[in-house]
């Protein structure tokens, strides 16, 4: 993983009062993960796609492993940021292997190359080989959520946003997706921002928590432990 830097970030949409991220400072090192939470309309998810540029700022930086994000071009920010939402958004059209690919073959890889890495994934993923020929409809609400990990991972990335990714299953299957995220995790060392409402699931998951109040503003960032005073 890289170092993940907000320095004093303010994003304001047009015709909006109050910014949805005001003059935010936080700093989330490398190999770690850091729970956002706070809030419905605090600003998560815009300081997300702040982050891989879907949205783009008024004031101050962000930077990742010591680069704006504003200086490097998108395909290299597609490169280094997964990016997984709680709504998946697999292409329904493209078979399982065809989603994973997506990223892979904006880079120029090979049509070899991609299906011996969706291999791998789906096998990180846990998920059987003989997913790869299926299509989204033909998978359950986890499986297809394994899908959008194993695609947000597919080249590597460095740094890891997820916003409520597992939001939309059942207690069961998220519970266990958490472990085998976090069990990959120390494998990995991705740099991880996890946006979540619930905040047991941000014990559990966050090295770290960063609260984010109304109008994205930081109003605490600890470890759990810190937070709760224990
Ligand atoms: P959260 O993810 O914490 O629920 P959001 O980042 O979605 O918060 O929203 C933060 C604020 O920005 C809210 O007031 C929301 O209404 C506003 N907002 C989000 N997206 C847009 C948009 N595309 N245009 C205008 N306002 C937006
Ligand atoms: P080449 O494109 O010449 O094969 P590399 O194998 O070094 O060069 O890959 C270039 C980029 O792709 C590097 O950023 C590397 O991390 C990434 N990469 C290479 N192989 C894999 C793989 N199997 N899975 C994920 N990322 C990979």
């Amino acid at each position: 993983g890289v170092e993940i830097e907000f320095r004093s970030v303010t994003k304001k949409y047009p015709g909006q009062d109050t910014p949805a991220i005001d003059n935010l400072s936080l700093t989330v090192p490398a190999g770690d993960i850091c729970c956002l939470v706070g809030p419905s309309g605090g600003g998560k998810t815009t300081a997300m796609k702040l982050i891989n540029r879907l949205i783009d700022f008024n004031e101050g930086e962000i930077l990742i492993g010591g680069n704006g994000v504003r200086d490097v071009d998108i395909t290299t920010l597609r490169r280094d940021i997964g990016y997984v939402i709680q709504q998946v958004g697999l292409f329904p059209h493209m078979t399982i292997e065809s989603n994973i690919g997506v990223v892979p073959r904006l880079l120029g890889w090979s049509a070899d190359r991609i299906k011996a890495r969706a291999v791998e994934l789906l096998d990180l993923v846990r998920l059987d080989q003989n997913f790869a020929k299926r299509y989204p409809s033909q998978l359950s609400g986890g499986q297809q959520q394994r899908v959008g990990l194993a695609r947000a991972l597919a080249v590597d990335p460095p740094v890891m946003l997820m916003d409520e990714p597992f939001g939309a299953l059942d207690p069961i299957t998220r519970n266990e997706i958490q472990d085998e995220f976090l069990k990959l995790q120390s494998e990995i060392a991705k740099t991880v921002i996890f946006v979540t409402h619930d905040i047991d699931e941000a014990i559990k998951m966050g090295d770290k928590i960063a609260v984010l109040r109304q109008g994205g503003v930081l109003a605490q960032y600890g470890t759990a432990d810190e937070l709760l005073g224990s």
